[in-house]
């Protein structure tokens, strides 16, 4: 227990496996906390003290589980173990903390998903900027960036890493780390003030990757906030990983100016990664573009999805790339090629770290077997027509390393289905140890020994029935019945007594069992030499098999892209450095592959700078949020490099999407609604830049009518004047169609129904001019309202219509709403500016008589009737 405590304490807050024999023990709160979570017993134990102490453990063999169980509450577990044979030591065993396993800090496949990265962030701030600094350890990425605390929140839900490191008593970093209600955030972890200080940081990163300085990895002198980050992830990761990390690759350096960020709600209503319902993939950007076959493939494609470019060049070179595999012939060698490829970066991380077992090792010798083809594949992409323009694809050909040798050595090793560990199954080939062999000969020999033995011993005892036989607890034995006990020799020493029969043993036999098990003792040692020598030798070249897990990745990428470009009839886009967007025959990416693909209907759509804020009206269930989806989703297709969903696309690069859906969308946060929403509209309309791509749908649905309008109004007018972005805002205010008689660059559109008697017939087609109507009854009607509500519904909007509290036309509604800011009108809604208003407003009740009151309101109704009827 002395031990015990002072082990633990040096890792107060992780659960602690404290390895004693077959078991991994816990104490105190410890067990009390896993005996709650993972439904453990909980006994006590008295240790000579005079209390006792709660103990709960887990079998060694099984931990595995537990362990996932434990890490997956959010919990750090401590594996402490035996360090030396018990067998050997003198006095108690030394045990030693050989690794914690957190959420951001994982390596077993039952904790990962292979689809997704596992990063461990830390996160630095100096003022308004933050420093992030993330690792993958699974994959040994480490990724540092920067970022103004308004975009860090975007860099946040791109990385979405799995545990976050900070500084004890941030507190303030909570805002960007807040996740969606129903999500679940990462784990977060404090750490002391002093390990964020940059200038520890920067000997923490020269040491570990042997640099005089930074500035190999284009870190500058002025990037001291990521350099904090990147001081107190290392030295946090070092502390988990005391057996050490050598597979962490040298940081790559991200600037943000190169990508696009996107923040949560944009990410989220367009429905990239994760669906509006949940965390799950289908019904997304992402299961519409995601034909790649390998793990590392599906992981980049989620990056790039969550990271558009911003510089054409760059986003050209992966659209030429995607075009040139547009060759059906040379997509299909390369995915055929690629198709059985598996996780190379994770198995190479695990070969790196002395994790592998023989058969990752096996399927990591088997990969590599396939990157010639690949090779082959590209080089025949290369010498396709127009193939060199494809710069990506005759990089990565030039420069493709097949890793021959790693692959021939594994290969001549390992058996070619090794088992998961080594022991009964063999792992290494015959022929390649001589040791091995002849360790394997005795003891295989052996086996066919006893059959000689049981013959030689027959032959001299003259027993026909004497039988040779090994059991666990008596080793091996010879056995005679009792029939012929009398024939024994005087060397037999008998070791156990049978019903019908007697067990014995000889001296020679002893020796032979002895020969024979440390024969196989001393082939499984030698295997396992051979194979930690092999994976030693493997992991030395984690460098290599990164570079190669990067190239089919992005390989693996562009060609899914290419897959889905032909079989979904995606066109080629073309990206220009000036203003305009153009689309013709736009669709829907997602929704277009819910219905027969005949139904969905394309539409055409230009945003100019003469023309650049469009005003989008329409009823109900028109298709007005399908439209300003689908333009996001286009610009952003185009700028991972993919093609897109139309018959032509002609894209002025955009520096940012936006994309805002109002609160009547119902999307539920922690705060009031219309807080949220008002906060994320004043977000845009600061960092919004000429550049951007702005949509906004239903904004100012969460308030008052004439609040909302009001609201409405002003955001559309800041952007076409002050901001100058491409922006379309989808509304049901059709007070809004009037901006357009003010602004010059604000057009009407609106998606078109046509009404056939009672019923409307939706057209989902976009045309200009406004709407005047929501048909939203009729809505309500398709979607089963009872007949009565509705009868009384349509009865209401006659009133409210007639008494113009709701104008049915907004450019018949008297009076009009009011113009601009400093024009000569002010916002006035109808029924509050009424004489009758005025005079209520200047009577005093207290000063009156109920009759005088009674004869007021007499005369007020009378000059409302009368107001009415003239
Ligand atoms: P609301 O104002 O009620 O939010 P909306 O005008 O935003 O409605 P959407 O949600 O975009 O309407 O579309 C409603 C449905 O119409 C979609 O779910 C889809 O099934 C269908 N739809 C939309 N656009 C098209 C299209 N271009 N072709 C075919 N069907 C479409």
């Amino acid at each position: 227990m002395q031990q015990y405590r002072e082990i633990k304490s040096r890792h107060q807050d992780a659960i602690l496996f404290f390895r004693m024999g077959d078991f991994y023990e816990m104490f105190y709160e410890d067990a009390e906390v896993a005996s709650r979570t993972l439904g453990l017993t909980l006994t006590s134990r008295n240790n000579g003290g005079a209390s006792e102490v709660p103990l709960a453990g887990v079998p060694v063999k099984a931990a595995g589980e537990y362990l996932r169980r434990l890490v997956q509450h959010g919990f750090r577990v401590s594996i402490c173990e035996q360090t030396e044979d018990p067998r050997l030591a003198k006095g108690i065993v030394k045990r030693e903390v050989v690794e914690t396993i957190t959420p951001g800090a994982a390596y077993s496949d039952a904790l990962l998903d292979g689809t997704r990265n596992n990063y461990l962030c830390a996160l630095s701030r100096s003022g308004d900027a933050i420093g992030f600094a993330a690792a993958d350890l699974s994959t040994g990425e480490l990724r540092l960036t920067e970022a103004s605390m308004f975009d860090a929140e975007s860099v946040v839900s791109r990385l979405a890493p799995r545990e976050v490191i900070v500084s004890r008593g941030v507190s303030d970093l909570d805002q960007i780390l807040r996740s969606p209600a129903g999500e679940e955030g990462p784990l977060l972890t404090e750490r002391d003030g002093w390990e964020f200080d940059p200038a520890l940081g920067r000997d923490l990163l020269r040491q570990r990757f042997q640099v005089s300085s930074l500035e190999a990895f284009g870190i500058e002198e002025k990037d001291s906030v990521i350099i904090g980050a990147a001081g107190a992830l290392l030295r946090y990761i070092d502390e988990l990983q005391p057996a050490g990390t050598p597979h962490l690759t040298r940081p790559k350096i991200e600037r943000t100016a190169g990508v696009m960020p996107l923040d949560e709600m944009t990410r989220r209503n367009l429905e990239l990664v994760e669906s509006m319902r949940g965390a799950d993939t289908s019904g997304t950007l992402l299961s519409v573009l995601d034909k790649t076959l390998t793990p590392m493939g599906a992981r980049m494609l989620r990056q790039w999805l969550l990271a558009p470019l911003v510089d054409r060049a760059r986003i050209e070179a992966r659209l030429d790339a995607v075009d040139a595999l547009g060759d059906t012939l040379i997509r299909s060698a390369l995915r055929e090629a690629l198709d059985g490829v598996r996780d190379i970066e994770r198995l190479g991380g695990k070969a790196a770290t002395g994790r592998a077992s023989p058969r990752e090792l096996g399927a990591l010798g088997d990969s590599m077997g396939r990157l010639p083809a690949v090779h082959a594949a590209l080089e025949r992409a290369r010498s396709a027509p127009g193939g060199s323009d494809a710069v990506l694809l005759s990089g990565h050909a030039s420069s493709w390393d097949s890793c021959g040798d790693l692959c021939g050595e594994i290969r001549s090793l390992l058996v070619e289905r090794p088992p998961v560990a080594i022991g009964d199954e063999p792992s290494i080939r015959e022929g390649v140890d001589s040791a091995l062999d002849e360790w394997r000969a005795l003891r295989d020999g052996g086996k066919d020994g006893i059959a000689r033995i049981q013959s030689e011993e027959r032959k001299r005892t003259g027993i026909s029935s004497l039988k040779v036989g090994y059991n666990k607890v008596f080793g091996y034995f010879i056995e005679v019945s009792n029939s012929n006990s009398h024939l024994v020799p005087a060397d037999y020493q008998r070791r156990q007594t049978l019903t019908g029969a007697e067990r014995y043993v000889t001296p020679s036999l002893k020796e032979y069992e002895e020969r024979v098990l440390t024969a196989a003792e001393s082939v499984e040692d030698r295997e396992r030499e051979l194979f930690e020598n092999l994976r030693a030798r493997v992991g030395a070249q984690i460098s290599r098999l990164q570079s190669v897990a990067q190239a089919i990745a992005e390989l693996d990428v562009l060609s899914s892209l290419a897959e889905v470009a032909s079989s979904e009839g995606y066109v080629k886009p073309e990206l220009t450095d000036g203003f305009d967007l153009e689309i013709t025959a736009g669709r829907h990416p997602v929704v277009e592959r819910m219905m027969p693909r005949e139904k969905f209907i394309p539409n055409d759509l230009a945003l100019t700078r003469d023309a650049r804020v469009m005003i989008l009206t329409g009823p109900n269930m028109a298709g007005k949020s399908t439209i300003l989806r689908q333009v996001g989703l286009i610009v952003l297709m185009a700028q991972i490099g993919s093609f897109v969903p139309a018959t032509r696309a002609r894209i002025g690069v955009v520096d940012r999407l936006f994309t805002r859906v109002g609160a009547s969308d119902n999307l539920v946060r922690g705060q009031s609604t219309f807080m949220v929403e008002m906060s994320e509209t004043s977000a845009i309309l600061h960092t919004a830049t000429g550049r951007s791509l702005v949509l906004l749908d239903e904004i100012g649905r969460g308030t008052s009518t004439y609040d909302g309008i009001s609201i409405a109004w002003s955001v559309s007018e800041h952007l076409h004047d002050q901001v100058g972005c491409k922006t379309i805002f989808a509304t049901h205010y059709h007070e809004l169609t009037q901006l357009a008689d003010s602004l010059v660059a604000v057009r009407n559109y609106n998606v078109q129904v046509r009404e056939i008697g009672d019923q409307v017939l939706f057209l989902h087609r976009l045309e200009p001019g406004g709407a005047d109507r929501s048909y939203g009854i009729e809505v309500g009607r398709l979607a089963g309202l009872p007949p009565a509500v509705l009868t009384r519904a349509k009865e209401l909007l006659r009133v409210l219509e007639a008494e113009q509290i709701v104008p049915r036309s907004a450019h018949a509604s008297s009076p009009p709403l009011a113009v601009r800011a400093g024009g000569d009108q002010l916002a006035l809604f109808g029924p509050l500016a009424h004489p009758v208003v005025d005079k209520l407003g200047k009577m005093d009740p207290n000063t009156m008589t109920p009759l005088q009151a009674l004869d007021v309101l007499a005369r007020l109704v009378d000059e409302v009737k009368s107001g009415r009827e003239s």
